[in-house]
């Protein structure tokens, strides 16, 4: 085993903050597991895997809670005939979406999705789903993306997926805003009031809850980012016409307001109207925040790259609850649209880019962070080894945002702590 590596290989930065680049053994989720939380939010869509067994048992586990639900997924298995090149992959896939389109006759949009064997066999989904398209015109539309492991990181399948949606949206140079990545519905209600009462509309949602009704897009839109994963998608939209607002993610409580306060400005809403409209939300978050912050302060963490939430997560948790965060590693770091996350986060934060597992578990051996936010493969190791852990995996698919879920998030982070209190007392 090599000795611990210091964080001194500093290759680039943003601004005056260096950010460490590695590259080595990944341990994170494919893309595929975005669609255990989109299948829920696009209430009208279907997602079909184009994969292996292993994909299949991926979402089966991932995605368990579903099995009392009338499923939106599937797995359509390649098999070695496939693999080996034998078979026509196309007959066959025609074959099983029709079985799908005819079992739901609510259904509007089919996601063809890529995965690891389909990428290896270069079976062309692209041109499947125009080919599907046009023959389910007026009826389904057929889009694809890659969920792969070998393509993308866990969070990454959610930005594939609405990149395919763009091309689809309708034109409209009208003003408008348009909020980027999956929100809990209930998040999306919430949010819907503060801008109604801070009189900025029209507001629409990407993804919104039916893949049928897509937003438009135009010159007069504006994007404000409600996940810090969906980077392509803004470029996509970008290139439709949109302009991006600079703002952290609406996490916590003064994340919150900073990012209302970018849609604001944009509108021309005074500071003072948006502080009028958020006091009475902000206040009822701060002091739900207070147990929480004493039970959070001072207390050690550590993050491992995986859901792209790192960033935000360890600004919330420095800036608004007092943990001193060890490091914070993130899968890819899209240095324009974490501008805002990284002038807040306290400059003594190591960064990391990428992953080299190996270095990053030992360097987490060697801190012994009071807690380490991880993937749930790595988990298990840690805890083994007596840290205390919590799943990325639990933070994406969890209500988190905006101001009546900060209470919330913190908890999510002092649960383990308080449990290993209670258990050595
Ligand atoms: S897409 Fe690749 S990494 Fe993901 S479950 Fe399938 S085989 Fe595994």
């Amino acid at each position: 085993m090599s000795a611990v590596q210091p964080l001194n290989d500093l290759r680039c930065g943003v601004g005056e903050r260096p950010i460490q680049r590695e590259r080595g053994p990944r341990e994170m989720f494919c893309g595929l597991t975005g669609i255990v939380w989109l299948h829920r939010k696009l209430q009208d869509a279907f997602f079909l895997v184009v994969g292996s067994r292993t994909c299949a048992h991926l979402l089966q586990s991932a995605a368990g809670v579903m099995i009392f639900g009338e499923p939106r997924f599937a797995t359509a298995i390649l098999q070695e005939r496939d693999l080996a090149g034998l078979a026509d992959c196309n007959t066959e896939l025609d074959r099983v979406v029709a079985q799908v389109v005819a079992r739901r006759p609510n259904l509007k949009t089919l996601f063809l999705v890529g995965s690891c064997p389909s990428e290896v066999i270069k079976l062309d989904l692209a041109t499947a789903a125009q080919r599907l398209s046009r023959e389910y015109a007026g009826k389904v539309r057929v889009l694809s993306y890659s969920g792969s492991g070998i393509e993308t990181s866990f969070t990454q399948g959610e930005d594939n997926c609405l990149v395919s949606l763009v091309p689809e949206m309708p034109r409209d140079d009208a003003p408008r805003l348009l909020v980027v990545g999956t929100l809990a519905d209930i998040v999306e209600d919430q949010f819907v009031r503060l801008f109604d009462e801070l009189g900025i509309g029209p507001v629409s949602f990407l993804p919104s809850r039916r893949a049928g009704a897509l937003p438009p897009v135009g010159k007069g839109t504006r994007l404000l980012l409600a996940q810090p994963f969906v980077n392509n998608t803004a470029r996509a939209l970008m290139a439709r016409g949109a302009t991006p607002l600079t703002a952290p993610m609406p996490l916590g409580v003064e994340g919150t307001l900073a990012w209302l306060g970018a849609a604001a400005a944009a509108w021309g809403v005074s500071p003072a109207r948006v502080e009028a409209v958020a006091a009475a939300p902000a206040r009822r978050a701060r002091q739900a925040l207070t147990p929480l912050r004493e039970a959070l302060a001072g207390k050690r963490i550590s993050f491992l790259p995986d859901s792209q939430l790192e960033i935000p997560l360890a600004r919330f948790l420095a800036s608004e609850c007092g943990m001193d965060v060890v490091e914070v590693a993130v899968p890819h770091l899209d240095r324009q649209f974490m501008a805002a996350e990284l002038e807040r986060l306290p400059a003594a934060v190591p960064v990391v880019e990428g992953q080299h597992v190996e270095l990053q578990l030992e360097r987490v051996r060697a801190a012994r962070p009071d807690l380490t936010v991880c993937g749930l493969g790595l988990a298990n190791p840690l805890e083994a080894d007596g840290l205390r852990t919590k799943w990325s995996i639990e933070l994406v698919f969890s209500p988190v945002q905006g101001f009546e879920q900060a209470a919330d998030l913190a908890e999510l982070f002092a649960r383990p702590l308080l449990r290993a209190a209670r258990l050595e007392v």
